[in-house]
């Protein structure tokens, strides 16, 4: 079985600093069609970020739906052994807290999804590599296919990059030491009916 962390509502999200120098953005602007012009993450630049609510999970997802950690997740994380992840230093600009928050940075990788999950290419940009994928369905979820995985277990698939799918030992970690501020939900749990 794999999982999926999901925000839980309870917890708030973090901010990106709004100061231009420290955009993690890089813009990607179309040759040919005005209308896929984008901001993509440059997962080389730490974030920077507002606390602006005061409540914080261990574990904690920004506006743009990244995972940042405390030392004591990565403490036990790492003693663990968990695998399929490498941490970033964040810093929190407007606020000072008493540890230091990292960003989860997913390294394990599952490839596509398996077919059998019905994710297909949508559209696929030629001038700027823009790609899209149909979505999720109801019903199947994520379908991981073992015979792409890495074996890590934090680890995400190509359709989807931003959903971070997890072990059962992972999940087991972070429901042993009653981490807060994340929903541990199935990969075939995931989906949504078509528009
Ligand atoms: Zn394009």
């Amino acid at each position: 079985m794999f999982y999926v962390l999901r925000r839980d509502d309870r917890y708030p999200d973090v901010w990106y600093n709004d100061s231009d120098e420290l955009d993690p953005f890089i813009s990607v602007k179309c040759p040919k069609y005005p209308e896929h012009q984008r901001g993509e993450r440059d997962i080389n630049t730490n974030l920077w970020i507002d606390i602006k609510k005061p409540k914080m999970g261990d574990l904690v997802s920004t506006v743009y739906s990244d995972w940042l950690i405390t030392d004591h997740v990565a403490e036990i994380f790492k003693a663990h052994n968990l695998t399929g992840y490498k941490l970033h230093p964040v810093k929190v600009c407007n606020k000072k807290l008493d540890f230091n928050l990292w960003e989860l940075v997913i390294t394990g990788s599952a490839g596509r999804a398996h077919p059998d999950s019905g994710l297909n290419l949508k559209l696929y940009c030629e001038y700027c590599g823009l790609t899209r994928y149909t979505p999720i369905k109801k019903g199947l979820g994520i379908i991981v296919d073992e015979t792409r995985w890495d074996g890590s277990d934090f680890f995400t698939i190509t359709e989807y990059y931003k959903y971070v799918l997890i072990t059962e030992k992972a999940k087991k970690v972070i429901e042993e030491n009653k981490l807060k501020g994340v929903k541990i939900v199935l990969a075939s749990d995931l989906g949504w009916d078509e528009a």
